[in-house]
């Protein structure tokens, strides 16, 4: 088995957190184990919990549908969730289930080693800023400034580049357009950010 593979076996039978016992079943990323991008969004939801996939509710399928519509291929990425279970009722998840499961956001970008990383929302960009140590470009700003704004995070060599939740802009809708542009924008600044 590749080592993306293996990731996804002991993530499947992770038992870090209380989460998991009022979930289904454990939801790894999906796509490409040499993906150039990979997007973190929040926690799996009802869909997610039961077919165990990412982002493919109501949320991921709006997701899903921009970013093709964008250019951008599925299986050239990888798609994943800062929390592999699925909280109660869709709360919030809480900092110490972040905490559990960042063993495996960081063991699944040590395997894939991305150029580019694409949180989407603020609890994932908050999660990832601090704990690799981007979070001063962060600082107390809210999504609505940081989105479509990409930055290169030198020690580390990346590029991350926020993006609203896909739920947030279904929610607010006046959104949709600037979501939709930002997804544009990562399609055209992948080549380049690629030979970076
Ligand atoms: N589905 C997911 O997999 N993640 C989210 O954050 C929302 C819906």
């Amino acid at each position: 088995m590749d080592a993306l593979s293996n990731l996804h076996s002991e993530i499947k039978a992770c038992t870090q957190c209380s989460l998991r016992q009022g979930c289904t079943q454990v939801v790894p990323g999906e796509g490409n184990p040499e993906a150039g991008v990979v997007f973190f969004a929040e926690a799996p939801g009802a869909v997610e919990d039961e077919r165990g996939r990412p982002l493919i509710g109501r949320s991921g399928t709006y997701f899903r549908i921009e970013l093709a519509r964008a250019g951008i291929k599925e299986n050239e990425v990888y798609l994943s969730n800062i929390v592999r279970c699925r909280p109660p009722e869709n709360r919030d998840p809480l900092p110490e289930e972040i905490e559990s499961c960042w063993t495996w956001t960081l063991k699944t970008l040590q395997v894939i080693r991305p150029k580019v990383i694409v949180p989407m929302g603020r609890p994932a960009l908050v999660t990832l800023s601090q704990k690799l140590g981007f979070h001063k470009k962060v600082g107390q700003n809210p999504i609505m400034k940081l989105a479509g704004i990409p930055f290169f995070v030198e020690e580390k060599h990346f590029f991350v580049f926020p993006i609203f939740h896909p739920a947030f802009a279904i929610r607010r809708s006046s959104l949709k357009p600037e979501f939709r542009a930002h997804l544009m924008y990562l399609a055209k600044a992948i080549p380049d950010w690629m030979r970076r």
